[in-house]
């Protein structure tokens, strides 16, 4: 068995020594030949000790590296590591996706005008007024529907949300966002403005159920946990 251990360790030093582009030492040269050997000191692959010494790691270290088996084992191992790395990467985008808001409020400001009737008419949507260019984030994700002038709303963005309920924001000031494009909540859609059938800079937002019907928009935000 030590003669079998001792011709396979002096064969991987070869093999390593080799594929280092060093010269092959023969078989007859003794171990503690002074000459360097970058690679190739089979004693040193197996331990302190070398060849006479401790080779509890040798067995692993000769099977794997006398065998065709060898690259096959190491390729095997990189792929598992490799799928390691993409599982831990999977879950950590599915934490991230559990943890990031599904609804936001549409902008900072103050609540200047609530749902119902105003001025003789009905107002449709709640108002949020701030400086013209104040930020307005999608409310939640969804797809945008339209983007750009609306009679009366100036210029507004209408997106559309995966129960069928559309978001309106409308007399923006400018809009960076184009039909069909997908939106996360919290999304920069537009900012705010002062355009159309209004009377100070603000965001005019609605809140439309799937089969067009114009919702109170504040207690909506509410029961996803927005507060105006
Ligand atoms: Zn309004």
């Amino acid at each position: 068995m030590r003669g079998k251990v001792v011709v396979a360790a002096v064969a991987l030093g070869a093999f390593a020594a080799a594929a280092a582009g060093q010269t092959i030492q023969g078989p007859g040269q003794k171990s503690n030949d002074p000459t360097p050997l970058a690679g190739g000191d089979a004693s040193a692959l197996l331990g302190s000790g070398g060849v006479g010494g401790d080779r509890s790691l040798a067995p692993d270290i000769l099977t794997v590296s006398r065998t065709a088996d060898g690259p096959l084992v190491a390729k095997k191992m990189a792929e598992s590591e490799r799928f390691s790395q993409a599982l831990a990467a999977e879950a950590q985008k599915k934490q991230a996706e559990a943890l990031r808001a599904k609804y936001v409020k549409p902008a900072e400001g103050s609540l200047t005008s609530g749902f119902g009737a105003r001025w003789g008419t009905t107002h449709y949507g709640v108002d949020i007024a701030n400086k013209i260019g104040t930020p307005i984030r999608a409310v939640a994700d969804g797809v945008v529907v339209e983007a750009g002038p609306a009679s009366g709303f100036g210029l507004w963005v209408r997106i559309q949300h995966e129960d069928g309920t559309i978001s309106v924001y409308g007399h923006v000031d400018t809009f960076s966002v184009r039909e069909g494009q997908k939106v996360k909540a919290g999304d920069q859609i537009a900012r705010m403005g002062n355009r159309g059938y209004s009377t100070g800079p603000h965001l005019h937002f609605e809140i439309w159920d799937a089969t067009g019907k114009k919702l109170n928009p504040a207690p909506w935000l509410s029961a996803r946990g927005i507060k105006l």
